[in-house]
C-alpha cells in the first residue's frame, strides 16, 4: 500500500475515476434539462427514473468497484448554515473566496497526497442537522463555527450532542474550526478563546482558527483532519485490503475505501441488523431532508455520488464562475440564510489561539545537559511561547516567547540541503537561532512530531515576514527572501568565514556573509561587492534573482575553487585574518579555477549564456573586463551577451551583466536593443507571473539605460 509503485496506481485510479465522472455529468444534465421539457409528467417521471438507473450503474461501475484499494477519506462537516464552512470548503478547493453560504452544503471530492501516498478525499458539507446515516459514514469531522456569531456556536455543539447519540464520537478524529471571516468593525469578534479552547479540551481535539478569505490555516485544517484519518486507521491495525473485510459490518464505517460504498450499496438488503437500522434511517433522513423537486431519492448513496458527481462538475466550473446556479441540490429543512444577530454581550478579542500547541522537552539555558518539558505554543501573530506547564499557559504566567520574524529553524545532523525528508537522529531536536545567534533547542517525541512543529514554524516565520511588509504584491518578494535565506544552497553559513545565519548579502556575488564580513567587503568598494542587508534594505527583483540564482555554495565553487594551501578563517577568526583571506579572494582573485587559454572570455561568456550555466557565468564574469562584457557573438552577427540573456528571459544574468557594465543600449545586426528582445519574448509567454518576470527585467534595462551605467564609479571590475 505504501510503495511508490501502489501510490502511482491509487493517484491514476483517482484521477481516471474523477474525469470518469466528469465526463458523464454534462450528457446527464442536459437529459435532466430535456426532461423538464416533456409536458406529460408521467413520461417525464419515467424518463428521469430510467436516466437516475444508468447514472446509478455508472456510478458503481464495473472498473471502479474492482479498484478495490483505492483508499478513500470520508470527511464531514457540520456547523449552522452561517458558520462559514461552505466558505471553508470551497476555499479549500478552489483556492478562491466564496462570499454566499450554501445552506444546503454539498458534496466534494479530491485527491489530496498523505505522505507521498495518494487518497481519494470525499468531503460532505451538511446543509442542516446531522443525521445517523452523516453520522456513520464520515471517518472524521470538522466541527465549524463563526467567531463573530454566538448562536453558530451552541449550534455546533448542539450538532455534535447529536451525533453522539448515533455513534461513539469519541472514536472519530476532529477538529474544531473558528471562523474569523466575517469579523470587522461593525461585527466583532463575540467568541473569547477560552470557551472554544474549553470546548477543543473537552473533545479531545485540535482548536483552529480559519480566514477562508485570505486562506488562513484552510490547508492546515484539511490536511491534520486527513492525516488524523490515516493516524486512526493505522492505529486500529485495519488492513488495506478491504476485500476480506467488506462483509464484516464493524469495518464498514471505519475502513476508508470506495469498496465498502459500493458494497454498502448493493447489498444492502445483506447487510446485518445494526446496519439496516442506520440504513433505514439514512433513507427517512433522505426524504425528510430532500424536497419535492429531487427526481429521485430511492437511495442515498446513490444520491451522494449524484451529488458528488453534481458537486464536482460544479466545482470546476466554479473556479471561473462561483456562482453557478445549483442544480439538484439539498434543501436545508431548518436553517435558511438568515441575519446574524449580534450577541452584544461578550465584547472584546481574548487571547489568541495557537496554530500549534503541545508539550515540547527544551533544553536548558544554564545547564546544557537538562531537558525541561515545556508546553510550547506557537502563534498566528509569529510568536512561540513556551511555559512550565499547561497550568502557567492557562494562567497566562511565567512564559517566555519567541519573536519568530528574524529567525531559522535547524535540525542538528540534517541531510543535505534539497532533500526532502529530515535526518532520523536518534533525537528528535531541532533549534530556533535567533539573529543575534541566540539558541533555543526543542526536542519533540517523535520525528513527525518534530517536522510537524518545523513546517509549522516556518509559515509562522514566512508569514511573519509577509506581514511585516504588509504590502499583498510584497508576498512573492517575502518568500523569495526567505529562500535565500532557508533553501539557497550554502546560504546557512557565512560565504566567507563560515559564521552560521548570515543576513548580510553581497549582491554582485550573490552570496551571504556575516556583519563582520560584510564590513570587509564594505571596505572593498562597490565595484567588488555590493553590501545589503538582508532584513532592512529593499530588495528588487533584479537583486532577488541574482540571490536565489547564485548562493554561497555556487559562488564559492568559483570563487575558492584552489586555496593553494590558503587556510579560509573560521567565525572565531581575527579580523585582521578574515580581511586577508577576502581580499585574496575577491580582490586578487587567488583562489579562481583555471580557464582555457585559447578560448576568449567573451566566447565563454556567451556560451555560459546560452547554456544558462550561472557557475560558468560566474567564473567568466569573476574575469572579464568591459570589452569581454560587451562582445558581440560575431562580426555578422552583432547581438552581446545581455541580448541572450535577454532573448532567454534571464532576469539574473541579465543584471549581472549590467552591474558588470553591459551596455543596454548595445544595438544588434538588425537594430535591435535588449528590450525588444524581452518585449518578443513576452509576447510569447501565457503564464502571468513569466510575464511579471519580464516586465522586471525590462525595469531593470530601463533603468540602466537611463542611469547610463549602474554605480559607475569604477572603470575595472
Ligand atoms: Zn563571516
Amino acid at each position: 500500500m505504501t510503495t511508490g509503485q501502489s501510490g502511482h496506481d491509487h493517484s491514476l485510479a483517482i484521477r481516471q475515476e474523477i474525469q470518469r465522472f466528469e465526463s458523464v455529468h454534462p450528457s446527464i444534465y442536459a437529459i435532466y434539462d430535456l426532461i423538464e421539457l416533456v409536458p406529460d409528467a408521467h413520461i417525464a417521471k419515467q424518463i428521469r427514473e430510467h436516466v437516475v438507473a444508468i447514472e446509478d450503474s455508472f456510478v458503481n461501475s464495473h472498473e471502479w468497484t474492482l479498484a478495490r484499494d483505492v483508499p478513500e477519506l470520508h470527511l464531514g462537516i457540520i456547523g449552522s448554515s452561517d458558520s462559514g464552512k461552505s466558505a471553508l470548503v470551497h476555499r479549500y478547493l478552489t483556492g478562491s473566496f466564496m462570499h454566499e453560504e450554501s445552506p444546503e452544503g454539498g458534496r466534494f471530492k479530491k485527491e489530496i497526497f498523505i505522505n507521498d501516498q495518494s487518497y481519494l478525499l470525499l468531503i460532505r458539507d451538511e446543509g442542516g442537522i446531522p443525521e445517523a446515516q452523516f453520522s456513520a459514514w464520515i471517518d472524521a469531522l470538522l466541527l465549524v463555527f463563526s467567531l463573530e456569531n454566538e448562536e453558530s456556536f451552541s449550534i455546533v455543539c448542539n450538532f455534535y450532542n447529536r451525533m453522539c447519540s448515533f455513534r461513539n464520537m469519541s472514536e472519530v478524529p476532529k477538529i474544531l474550526v473558528g471562523v474569523q471571516d466575517s469579523i470587522n468593525d461593525s461585527n466583532p469578534r463575540v467568541i473569547k478563546d477560552v470557551r472554544p479552547r474549553k470546548l477543543a479540551c473537552d473533545l479531545r481535539c485540535p482548536y483552529y482558527e480559519t480566514c477562508a478569505i485570505y486562506g488562513l490555516n484552510v490547508e492546515r485544517v484539511f490536511q491534520d483532519v486527513c492525516q488524523k484519518i490515516i493516524q486512526n486507521i493505522s492505529m486500529k491495525n485495519f488492513s488495506c485490503d478491504v476485500c476480506q473485510h467488506t462483509t464484516e459490518n464493524d469495518v464498514k464505517f471505519t475502513v476508508p475505501t470506495v469498496t465498502k460504498n459500493i458494497q454498502l450499496h448493493n447489498k444492502e438488503t445483506e447487510t446485518t441488523n445494526s446496519l439496516k437500522v442506520n440504513i433505514s434511517e439514512k433513507d427517512e433522513d433522505c426524504r425528510s431532508i430532500h424536497n419535492s423537486s429531487m427526481p429521485n431519492d430511492s437511495s442515498l448513496l446513490n444520491d451522494n455520488f449524484h451529488n458528488m458527481q453534481n458537486q464536482h462538475g460544479e466545482l470546476r466550473s466554479s473556479i471561473l464562475t462561483p456562482t453557478t446556479i445549483r442544480k439538484f441540490r439539498r434543501k436545508s429543512n431548518i436553517f435558511t440564510p438568515s441575519k446574524k444577530e449580534k450577541y452584544m454581550g461578550e465584547m472584546g478579542v481574548g487571547r489568541e489561539i495557537p496554530v500549534k500547541q503541545g508539550y515540547l522537552f527544551k533544553r536548558s539555558s544554564k545547564s546544557l545537559k537538562e531537558w525541561k518539558k515545556k508546553y510550547v505554543t506557537l502563534l498566528e501573530d509569529g510568536r512561540l511561547t513556551y511555559h512550565s506547564s499547561l497550568h502557567d499557559y492557562m494562567n497566562d504566567t511565567n512564559g517566555k516567547e519567541i519573536l519568530l520574524q528574524y529567525v531559522t529553524v535547524k535540525v542538528p545532523g540534517k541531510t543535505p540541503k534539497g532533500s526532502k525528508s529530515y535526518n532520523a537522529q536518534d533525537s528528535f531536536e531541532f533549534s530556533i537561532i535567533s539573529l543575534e545567534n541566540k539558541t533555543w533547542h526543542f526536542e519533540a517525541n517523535n520525528a513527525e512530531e518534530r517536522d510537524s512543529w518545523i513546517t509549522a514554524i516556518e509559515q509562522q516565520i514566512l508569514s511573519s515576514l509577509q506581514n511585516s511588509d504588509g504590502d499583498k504584491k510584497n508576498e512573492t518578494d517575502a518568500f523569495k527572501m526567505h529562500c535565500i535565506k532557508n533553501k539557497v544552497s550554502g546560504n546557512d553559513a557565512c560565504v566567507d568565514c563560515g559564521a552560521p545565519n548570515p543576513d548580510w548579502a553581497s549582491l554582485n556575488l550573490g552570496v551571504l556573509m556575516c556583519i563582520e564580513c560584510s564590513g570587509i567587503h564594505r571596505n572593498l568598494g562597490s565595484h567588488i561587492s555590493k553590501v545589503r542587508s538582508l532584513d532592512l534594505d529593499d530588495w528588487s527583483a533584479g537583486h532577488l534573482s541574482v540571490m536565489l540564482a547564485l548562493g554561497n555554495d555556487i559562488a564559492n565553487s568559483i570563487w575558492e575553487y584552489c586555496l593553494n594551501g590558503k587556510q579560509k578563517p573560521v567565525s572565531d577568526s581575527s579580523r585582521e585574518e578574515k580581511e586577508q583571506w577576502i581580499r585574496w579572494k575577491y580582490e586578487d582573485k587567488l583562489f579562481l579555477p583555471p580557464i582555457n587559454p585559447n578560448i576568449s572570455l567573451g566566447k565563454l561568456l556567451i556560451d555560459s549564456v546560452c547554456r544558462g550555466d550561472m557557475r560558468a557565468f560566474t567564473l567568466c564574469l569573476a574575469r572579464c573586463n568591459y570589452e569581454d562584457i560587451n562582445i558581440s557573438v560575431s562580426t555578422e552577427d552583432l547581438r552581446t551577451p545581455l541580448h541572450l540573456a535577454c532573448a532567454t528571459g534571464n532576469l539574473a544574468m541579465a543584471q549581472l551583466l549590467i552591474w558588470h557594465k553591459a551596455n543596454p543600449q548595445n544595438l544588434d545586426h538588425e537594430g535591435r536593443t535588449c528590450m525588444s528582445y524581452v518585449r518578443a519574448l513576452e509576447r510569447t509567454l501565457d503564464n502571468s507571473s513569466d510575464s511579471m518576470e519580464m516586465q522586471k527585467l525590462l525595469e531593470v534595462l530601463e533603468q540602466a539605460s537611463v542611469s547610463g551605467m549602474d554605480d559607475v564609479d569604477t572603470s575595472q571590475y
